[in-house]
C-alpha cells in the first residue's frame, strides 16, 4: 500500500508567497495533494504514550549534497521540544521524517518503540496534530470548519472548544454567529483570528501528540496572548514539537534543538544551553539585545 502527502515545509513555504495567509490545519493529511509516496506498514498503536527516539538517523534530499547525518534524539512522553536554528538548516525537514513525508536513509525512527516504518501511514499521522502557519480553512460555515476534526461533535462541544482558544468571542459578533460562513466574511477576518478558527478546530479532538509552526508573521499582541493560551492548554501532558521563534515558548522547552547545516549542533534545556555558552547562548543574547 502507498499514500501521498506534501512535505511540511512545502506546507508553510506558502505564507512566504502569501503573508496574509496566516493558519493551521486538522486533519491536513488527508487533504492535501499527492505528493510524495512511501511504502507502509500495518502496525497501530491502540494507546499512545509519546515517545520518540530518533536512532542514528541520515537523509538528504539530493543524495549528492549531504543534510542530515547521525541525528540521535530521545523524547519522554509529554515533552516539549522546540527546534530552533536559521532558515534552511532542517528544522522542517525533522518533522517532515518524523511524518514520513519522506524516508530516512539510514538509521530509524521510534514513536513508542515502533519504527515508523511499520506503521500505517494513516495510524501514524492521526496520533499527531498539526497547526501550521497555513490556514485551511473551506468555503462553509464556522460551524462546519471546527466540525471537521470531530464530525459527531455537537454544538455545545463546539462552543466549549471555540471558549477555551478565547475565539468564541469573536464569532459570536460574526453576522450570523456560528453560522457564518466564511467565504463571505473574507477578509474582515484578521490572520491571528484565522489562526485560532483552525486551533479551535485541533482542540476539538485533540491527538495524542503535537506538531505546531510558531507564527513568524505580524499578530497584534492580545491575539498573540490568546493563540499561546490555547497552545499551553493543547500541549498540556501531550509530547510537542515546536518550530519555535519566540523566546518565550523556546526557553519554557523542555529540550531544545539547536538545528544548523542539518545537524543537531546543540541540544538541552535553556539552562543546560546557557552554561554551554554555544550557539543557542550567542543567539539567546543577541535577541535579548534586540529587545
Ligand atoms: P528549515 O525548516 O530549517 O528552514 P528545511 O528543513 O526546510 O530548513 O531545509 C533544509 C535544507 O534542505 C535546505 O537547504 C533546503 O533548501 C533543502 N530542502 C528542503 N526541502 C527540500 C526538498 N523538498 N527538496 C530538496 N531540498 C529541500
Amino acid at each position: 500500500a502507498s499514500t501521498y502527502a506534501k512535505p511540511f515545509n512545502e506546507i508553510s513555504g506558502v505564507i512566504t508567497e502569501f503573508q496574509n495567509a496566516l493558519a493551521c490545519a486538522a486533519r491536513l493529511f488527508e487533504m492535501i495533494d499527492a505528493e510524495v509516496e512511501v511504502d507502509e506498514g500495518e502496525t497501530t498503536i491502540p494507546e499512545v504514550k509519546g515517545e520518540i527516539q530518533f536512532n542514528d538517523v541520515f537523509f538528504s534530499y539530493d543524495k549528492s549534497k549531504k543534510l542530515i547525518e547521525h541525528l540521535n534524539l530521545n523524547v519522554k512522553s509529554g515533552q516539549r521540544v522546540a527546534i530552533v536554528g536559521p532558515t534552511g538548516a532542517g528544522k522542517s525537514t525533522i518533522i517532515n521524517l518524523l511524518m514520513r513525508f519522506y524516508d530516512v536513509d539510514a538509521g530509524e525512527i521510534l514513536v513508542d518503540g515502533v519504527d515508523i516504518r511499520d506503521l500505517s501511514l494513516e495510524d501514524l499521522r492521526s496520533k499527531f496534530g498539526m497547526v501550521l502557519q497555513e490556514t485551511w480553512l473551506k468555503n462553509a460555515s464556522v460551524r462546519d470548519n471546527l466540525r471537521m476534526a470531530k464530525p459527531d461533535a455537537t454544538d455545545e462541544e463546539i462552543i466549549e472548544a471555540a471558549k477555551a482558544t478565547h475565539a468564541h468571542s469573536f464569532i459570536k459578533r460574526m453576522p450570523y454567529g456560528y453560522d457564518t460562513i466564511l467565504s463571505s466574511v473574507g477578509g474582515s477576518l484578521s490572520q491571528g483570528q484565522m489562526q485560532l478558527l483552525c486551533i479551535t478546530r485541533v482542540m476539538l479532538n485533540i491527538p495524542p501528540m503535537l506538531i505546531l509552526d510558531e507564527a513568524t508573521s505580524s499578530i497584534d499582541t492580545r491575539t498573540e496572548q490568546k493563540i499561546q493560551s490555547a497552545f499551553n492548554k493543547m500541549m498540556k501532558g501531550r509530547t510537542t514539537f515546536i518550530v519555535a521563534h519566540r523566546l518565550s515558548t523556546i526557553r519554557e522547552a523542555d529540550v531544545i534543538l539547536f538545528v544548523k547545516d542539518g545537524s543537531i549542533v546543540e541540544q538541552g534545556s535553556h539552562v543546560e544551553l546557557l552554561q554551554k555558552n554555544g550557539f543557542y547562548a550567542k543567539l539567546y543574547r543577541s535577541q535579548i539585545e534586540n529587545c
